[in-house]
């Protein structure tokens, strides 16, 4: 479609924007005011108008309750996380018995690891992206060491090709090939958080098995921001945080998928505690760990209810939103992004490059843009004009408009005051 530079467009496309309405479940900061034109929400997410409610409503319940809570609250603690199952399974394309809400991202890429990062002779190397996120390298350096290993041995970071930001996945694919039955783990982000690329995760997942390699994401860019079949593509594990794209509030509860195909392998090496133990059992308090077959064995603890009530209201406004009609919104935007982007480009004399894949299928709503000539307080000016964007070393603008609660003219408002502003 052509896009054209002006309110009145915007407004038009956001009048026919069907997703609209979503806007007004969020609260956004103010500045002189108004509302703040938010661009942050790969970082993290707004507070739903719902979630106050949701978690005054576990308070009151502990309030009147205390221990018989776990059974009698309205929302049984006891099983609490189960309600959170099927939505965070929808949002990562896996069946239910795959997926299990607990602990914080970074957590659950160490529990993971432990299992499928199991090295064995010359197979030990683990493959990872460009300038992956520093929790998961400092995870994968951790990893090394717990198998006796130094880190340079066994760590292998993707390459892009000369002066390019993105990798290809024909590159992946052939460095996938070249490790060959040295690589026991590839390990990806599913979005890049620095270039915004999302990875051909099928293909990656495709290639690692056929060298016997096992596979895995971080999703913390991609839950809630790009459409994942994490079970048709037969990924062996993954992981994501809930307070970037899914709104669910700063440090909150995180999610793991593990394939089906490895529920039933009691060999597997995992680190173990009760909340992962046949629940038929577990309050017969016996040593002897009897794994719930499913992705809930990984579970260590009893359920932070607090954070999984704030989780559960952002889960159901994704429900009510629907993934496909999200996406189809988020390609859309992004794409008037770009145009805005160029736009200003052209009229403010900067030559700015979005190192974002150009391909809508390659990338979620999240834009880098490089701004030559100028440093971290471009972001501080935008700031004091009640635009927020983040900034990465050494001169990357981050900004996602995100599609429950961003809108057409937001894009536009940004327009043309970076155009002053630059
Ligand atoms: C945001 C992010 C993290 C943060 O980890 P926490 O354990 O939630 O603090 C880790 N990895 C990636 C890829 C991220 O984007």
């Amino acid at each position: 479609m052509t896009f054209e530079y002006s309110h009145a467009f915007a407004q038009q496309l956001d009048d026919a924007d069907p997703l609209r309405s979503f806007r007004n479940e969020f609260f956004f900061p103010a500045h002189e005011g108004k509302d703040v034109l938010y661009f942050t929400g790969n970082s993290l997410g707004l507070q739903p108008k719902g979630t106050r409610e949701s978690v005054l409503s576990e308070l009151e319940d502990w309030a009147k309750w205390g221990v018989e809570g776990h059974f009698h609250a309205r929302r049984p603690w006891y099983s609490y996380h189960e309600i959170l199952t099927e939505t965070s399974a929808a949002i990562v394309g896996a069946k239910p018995s795959e997926v299990v809400v607990m602990n914080q991202l970074t957590v659950n890429l160490h529990l993971l690891l432990i299992s499928f990062y199991r090295p064995e002779g010359k197979r030990k190397k683990i493959l990872f992206e460009y300038k992956p996120f520093p929790s998961d390298h400092y995870a994968f350096e951790s990893q090394a060491r717990l198998h006796n290993f130094l880190p340079n041995e066994v760590l292998v970071e993707m390459q892009p090709r000369d002066s390019e930001w993105n990798l290809r996945t024909e590159d992946i694919v052939a460095k996938i090939h070249e490790l060959g039955d040295e690589l026991a783990c590839v390990c990806f982000g599913g979005v890049n958080y620095f270039t915004g690329q999302y990875f051909d995760l099928s293909a990656i997942t495709q290639a690692s098995h056929q060298v016997g390699a096992t596979c895995g994401f971080d999703l913390a860019h991609a839950a809630g921001n790009v459409p994942v079949k994490l079970h048709d593509w037969g990924v062996d594990f993954a992981c994501w945080c809930s307070y970037k794209y899914l709104n669910s509030g700063p440090g909150g509860v995180a999610g793991a998928f593990v394939h089906e195909r490895h529920h039933h392998n009691r060999e597997l090496v995992r680190l173990a505690g009760w909340w992962g133990h046949n629940k038929e059992t577990r309050f017969q308090m016996a040593p002897g760990f009897d794994p719930i077959p499913s992705a809930e064995a990984w579970q260590l603890s009893n359920a932070p209810i607090l954070s999984m009530a704030a989780h559960k209201v952002a889960l159901d406004l994704f429900k009510g939103a629907g993934i496909e009609a999200l996406r189809e919104k988020s390609e859309k935007l992004t794409s008037f992004l770009e145009f805005v982007i160029h736009e200003v480009s052209k009229l403010s004399d900067v030559q700015m490059e979005i190192i974002t894949p150009t391909d809508p299928s390659a990338r979620g709503c999240q834009l880098s843009i490089v701004v030559p000539g100028y440093d971290r307080s471009i972001v501080r000016k935008l700031a004091k004009n009640g635009i927020i964007v983040d900034w990465r070393e050494p001169n990357v603008i981050r900004m996602a408009p995100v599609p429950l609660y961003n809108s057409y003219t937001d894009i536009i408002s940004f327009g043309k005051i970076f155009q002053t502003i630059l």
